[in-house]
């Protein structure tokens, strides 16, 4: 007699089952907004240090990494194509707006936004506070130009393409990628000039590692950011976004800069202090007489990680100061730009330092 066959129909409709679900089959939809960077830089020839910025599109940096195919439908823009230290509020705006847009759209489910690693970690600030969705957008730059010897532009593409696909990565604001690495957009800082290994989060550590393309989370993003941020640029032009400025501390540093600046309508001042955000007497008082003026001051530090609280080593209730908190200086400039398209108000301002 013959055995029936009782696998046989159950895996026929698993199968039938499987591709009549889209889900099951359709890769995830993910966009590459590129702004330019190092990742789309060329040498004149391979063993050059030297290299051009943004010399490849976006098509080119997509087409060099052909393993992208499984595990995305990706589509690319192009928003920019600059070497980073030429980043401006206007492309941030462009690209704001557009990630905006996009992530709004039920057929995106992820943005990477490739960046030179410059300025990666303000554009990723600036990114977690006026960008209005929880889908994931990540930031992916290199350290080597695409044509250098080992360059690291294709295996932080793949692995940024990878977190962008990946549910996991929802939720937690914008992500920077490189080396292996996840950082959260608040917490990552570019810390060498030409190392692979350049970012770090050095307050509260890395968001988690990739390992060529699966991802592994070590840490929550407890901190305001992307649908929970009060701050919005939409309709903005770059005349909306208050003038900020930093003035970085050292010995025998002069008031001269800070009047200047005052004298100049700049609506903020970021002290890139010394220690735990200090600076010359000279510094403090022209710091006072700006903040008579009505310019909003913030102290920060200069060493690269810590917190600058309130009332340490100078009096920040009496000199009408804020302090800048767990944030660098170019982020601490970011944050009181946007506050102050909210408020003039030391308190709010001061809170905003404290949530965000
Ligand atoms: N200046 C370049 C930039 O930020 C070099 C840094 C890089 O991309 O790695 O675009």
């Amino acid at each position: 007699m013959k055995t029936p066959n009782r696998i046989a129909p159950l895996v026929a409709l698993t199968f039938a089952a499987l591709l009549a679900t889209p889900a099951a089959w359709a890769l995830p939809k993910i966009k590459v907004l590129a702004t330019g960077g190092t990742i789309a830089g060329a040498q004149a020839s391979q063993a050059d240090a030297g290299y051009k910025s943004g010399s490849f599109s976006v098509e080119d940096l997509i087409k060099a990494v052909p393993q992208l195919k499984d595990l995305a439908e990706l589509s690319g823009e192009q928003i920019a194509n600059i070497g980073s230290q030429t980043m401006n509020h206007e492309v941030w705006l462009k690209l704001a707006t557009r990630c905006n847009e996009l992530l709004g759209q039920n057929d995106v489910e992820g943005i990477v936004v490739t960046h030179g690693t410059d300025t990666m970690e303000e554009t990723a600030y600036f990114l977690s506070l006026v960008v209005k969705s929880d889908k994931p957008l990540v930031l992916v730059g290199s350290m080597r130009p695409a044509t250098a010897i080992s360059a690291d532009g294709p295996i932080n593409l793949y692995n940024g393409v990878a977190l962008a696909a990946n549910p996991e990565a929802k939720g937690r604001g914008p992500l920077v990628v490189l080396n292996d690495t996840i950082h959260y957009a608040r917490e990552s800082q570019k810390m060498h000039t030409t190392r692979m290994d350049t970012f770090h989060s050095p307050n509260r550590g890395i968001a988690g590692m990739m390992n060529t393309g699966k991802a592994f989370f070590y840490s929550q993003n407890t901190t305001r950011h992307t649908t929970k941020s009060e701050f919005s640029v939409a309709g903005f032009t770059t005349n909306d976004l208050p003038r900020v400025e930093i003035v970085y501390s050292h010995v025998n540093l002069g008031g001269e800069t800070i009047d200047f600046l005052a004298s100049q309508g700049v609506k903020g001042i970021v002290l890139a202090g010394v220690g735990d955000g200090n600076s010359t007497d000279a510094v403090l008082a022209a710091l006072e007489r700006a903040v008579k003026k009505g310019v909003a001051v913030v102290r920060s530090s200069r060493v690269g990680s810590g917190v600058v609280d309130r009332n340490v080593e100078v009096n920040d209730d009496k000199l009408g100061f804020l302090a800048g908190m767990e944030l660098n200086p170019q982020k601490a400039r970011i944050l009181l730009m946007l506050g102050l398209t909210k408020t003039p108000e030391v308190k709010q301002l001061q809170q905003y330092f404290l949530e965000y």
